[in-house]
């Protein structure tokens, strides 16, 4: 449509040039030809009548001096008289000669006898010849009833007008002539126009088809289809053009893998990021948002485009910072703070105007941070500085008055002060042993434990410890199983360390299984790793309390375990220990009937 509409325009208007050209040249050349027709038919008549006046000037000059006189003999010329000589001389030059005397008198004419002729000194040309001494006129002839041209002029002798002599032709012979001379001349233009009209066709089609092509890849450009090139054809403009839009073409392709390549490094770089990015513009539309922020939020990152952030965005603290943030034009700190079931969420929020390149606010950018675990981790050092203060206090407390009352019971009985002294002892002893167990969990917590790696059987390990905790069993009335595979189960293990995690959940079997109760040590493996269970028929643990009882601290009876020596960190160090080991520790219990403690451990290879 392009095409034909570019090629028709072109083609109409060399169309129009050319009609209007061949047009003006056509009517100026009939116009000169007729004019320089004309102008010889006014020379010949001019010539003939020069030629008349020759013959006829003696017959002119006897009619002015006697008027009256019959013409012919006294113009006699050449033996005839000027009658038939002026029709002879008509037949042969084809042309109507007529002789006036000066009174308007017609003494011969070639065509028409003069008796009959009226006056013919009022005549047009006659009259102007009077005044100019020459005259042509074109005009209607009453005597021959047609148009005509004359020539006339004025004969004279020693000064006086004597007459005039008239040469004329039938005008329409030059008017044939012209007819011919013009369709000679239309059907030349014609031809040359229709020849001109072929070309201008082949050369507008050359000059538009180049240019259409131009217009297709350019299209194609700005739809993104970088890699259409037109053929170059010569160095003329157009060419120069062609040339010039597929350089645009090249760097537009160029540039656009750039921004592609920039903005996939971006993206790239957006959605990588641990930190949740929204980005948006002036309006608070949503222009950019990653998946950690859609994540945090709980909101579907390509349902929230473009929309406003005050619509998918429920959190009031991040709405607040950003309006904050694009009134001061200043980077807006704040806290997003929710309570889950499972654990606290807190998520850090800055918000920050963007700007253009003039400086104007552009929009703004949100960075979420979650730091749910380091506000949770601090809780926990909090707790555990203050857990740790309070479980050293009480034992020193005890130490301190029982001291006390010694030395101010100048009189105590000896078995008093024994009984004293000995408590005194067991407060120091359980203070040694928490100073022991703070001193273990703060070498995990500084990650500052170097396991001893060695090959060890686990076996070997086991009934050591089950061994060592034989007697106090015993003496409590408890039944003490150990059950072990006919092979040893070789470990890539910190010897110490595993006997601590054993003796640890051997001394809490053995605290929480009141007398004649059981205890079975078990040990099996499996392709991969050791399963090493410690079984009671103790007090068992309450669900809610399974998860709570590996953290510091915590014990579900504070009264009861610290009446048993405990510390409220041995399973937290049991927890510990496997982990190092790259380990797993868990707890089957049921409230009343017992507790069953599972460590698994990698085999080694
Ligand atoms: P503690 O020094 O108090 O024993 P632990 O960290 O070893 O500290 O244990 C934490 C808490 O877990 C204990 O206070 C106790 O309430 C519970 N617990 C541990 N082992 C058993 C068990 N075998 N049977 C019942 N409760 C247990």
């Amino acid at each position: 449509m392009i095409r034909n509409r570019l090629l028709w325009r072109l083609y109409a208007g060399y169309v129009a040039i050319i009609v209007i050209s061949t047009l003006v040249v056509d009517l100026w050349v009939v116009r000169e030809v007729t004019k320089s027709s004309m102008l010889d038919v006014e020379r010949s008549l001019a010539i003939n009548c020069s030629l008349l006046e020759e013959i006829s000037r003696d017959a002119l000059r006897a009619h002015s001096e006697r008027p009256d006189e019959p013409a012919a003999p006294a113009t006699r010329a050449g033996g005839r008289n000027l009658q038939q000589t002026v029709t002879e001389l008509g037949r042969r030059t084809g042309t109507r000669l007529t002789v006036i005397a000066n009174d308007g008198l017609v003494l011969a004419d070639s065509d028409e006898l003069p008796a009959r002729m009226d006056n013919h000194g009022q005549r047009p040309e006659v009259f102007e010849a009077r005044q100019s001494g020459e005259a042509t006129r074109i005009r209607f002839s009453r005597t021959l009833q047609k148009r005509m041209v004359y020539h006339a002029l004025r004969v004279t002798h020693g000064g006086d007008v004597t007459g005039f002599v008239r040469v004329s032709l039938p005008y329409v012979r030059i008017d044939d002539k012209l007819a011919e001379l013009r369709r000679l001349v239309l059907i030349g233009a014609g031809l040359a126009a229709l020849a001109a009209l072929v070309l201008g066709f082949y050369f507008a089609k050359r000059f538009s088809d180049p240019i259409i092509r131009m217009i297709a890849a350019a299209e194609a450009i700005s739809q993104g289809d970088f890699g259409r090139q037109i053929p170059v054809s010569g160095d003329d403009e157009i060419g120069r053009l062609a040339e010039a839009v597929n350089r645009m073409g090249r760097s537009s392709a160029q540039r656009m893998a750039e921004l592609t390549t920039d903005r996939n490094r971006l993206s790239k770089i957006f959605t990588g990021m641990v930190e949740g990015v929204i980005g948006v513009d002036v309006e608070q539309r949503i222009i950019h948002i990653n998946q950690a922020a859609a994540d945090l939020l709980g909101i579907q990152m390509n349902e929230c485009l473009y929309k406003p952030i005050w619509t998918e965005v429920r959190a009031d603290e991040i709405r607040s910072a950003l309006t904050q943030a694009l009134e001061t034009q200043d980077v807006v700190r704040s806290q997003m703070r929710r309570s889950a079931a499972s654990d606290d969420l807190v998520v850090d929020i800055a918000a920050a105007t963007l700007r253009d390149e003039d400086g104007e606010p552009a929009g703004a950018v949100i960075v979420l941070h979650d730091i749910s675990e380091l506000a949770h981790l601090e809780r926990v050092r909090r707790d555990f500085v203050a857990n740790a203060s309070h479980e050293l206090k009480t034992p020193i407390t005890a130490i301190q008055g029982l001291s006390e009352t010694i030395l101010d019971d100048e009189g105590m009985d000896r078995d008093t002060r024994q009984r004293f002294l000995e408590r005194i002892h067991a407060q120091s002893l359980r203070l040694s042993t928490l100073i022991s167990d703070l001193m273990t969990i703060s070498r995990f917590e500084a990650d500052e434990f170097e396991a001893n790696l060695n090959r060890i059987d686990l076996a070997e390990v086991a009934r050591r410890s089950v061994a060592e905790a034989r007697p106090e069993c015993v003496e409590k009335q408890l039944g003490l199983t150990l059950e072990l595979p006919d092979h040893p189960v070789f470990i890539e293990a910190d010897m110490q360390a595993i006997s601590q995690l054993i003796d640890n959940l051997l001394d809490n079997a053995h605290h929480y299984t009141p007398s004649g109760g059981e205890i079975i040590v078990r040990l099996s493996t499996d392709s991969s790793h050791a399963r090493l269970s410690i079984e009671d028929t103790g007090i068992g643990i309450s669900p809610q309390y399974q998860q709570r009882i590996f953290e510091r601290f915590y014990r579900v009876d504070k009264a009861r375990s610290r009446g048993l020596g405990g510390t409220g960190l041995g399973l937290s160090i049991v927890k510990n220990i496997a982990e190092a080991h790259n380990g797993t520790v868990s707890v089957e219990s049921q409230l009343g009937k017992g507790s069953t403690f599972t460590v698994t451990l990698p085999l080694a290879v």
